[in-house]
């Protein structure tokens, strides 16, 4: 089984650590700085029953006042048009309007929707993002919301198998 999973989501949600986590190596520039992932960015997992080609992409955001900004919403958006699964990403319930825009990519792609939840490491309680779960699910049909750490590597197998399976 093989498939191509591109990973979205608004700047600084952790795009770029979830692809370098679940590769097991630093492929993909990470920072604190927005906009640091400028260009797709592939990489190749590889394990006894699947084959999985992930594609990094720039944030998508609003801002198309600056020739960068607009080449990198259209590299994002690009990543979408072939794509088997999207791995939507965003920050533990934190939801601004560049993540309904990058919602609306995802939905415009037609491929089935995994929402993850990232930075959970940073929430003292656990349940804490609960409530949020739930609002979020109620945006879109997402094929599953995975709460996660990228950065500790925390459920990352959940997410492994969701995209496994599909
Ligand atoms: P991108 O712009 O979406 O690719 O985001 P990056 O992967 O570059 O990460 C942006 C910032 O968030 C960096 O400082 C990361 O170390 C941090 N970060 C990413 N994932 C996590 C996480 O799971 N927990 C915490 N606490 N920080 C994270
Ligand atoms: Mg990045």
């Amino acid at each position: 089984r093989c498939g191509y999973v591109a990973i979205v989501g608004r700047p600084n949600v952790g795009k770029s650590t979830l692809l370098n986590h679940l590769l097991g190596q630093k492929l993909s520039i990470t920072s604190r700085k927005p906009q640091t992932t400028r260009h797709q960015v592939l990489g190749i997992k590889t394990t006894e029953t699947a084959q999985m080609l992930f594609v990094d992409t720039p944030g998508i955001h609003g801002g198309e006042d600056r020739a960068l900004n607009r080449f990198m919403n259209r590299t994002a958006s690009a990543a979408l048009a072939a794509v088997d699964i999207v791995v939507m990403v965003v920050d533990r319930g934190e939801w601004r309007d560049d993540d309904e825009r990058v919602l609306r990519s995802c939905v415009a792609s037609n491929a089935p929707v995994l929402l993850v939840i990232n930075k959970v490491d940073l929430e003292d309680n656990p349940n804490a993002i609960l409530p949020s779960l739930q609002s979020l699910a109620d945006r879109a049909d997402f094929a599953a919301l995975i709460p996660l750490s990228a950065l500790r590597g925390r459920n990352l197998d959940v997410l492994e198998t969701e995209i496994v399976q599909r």
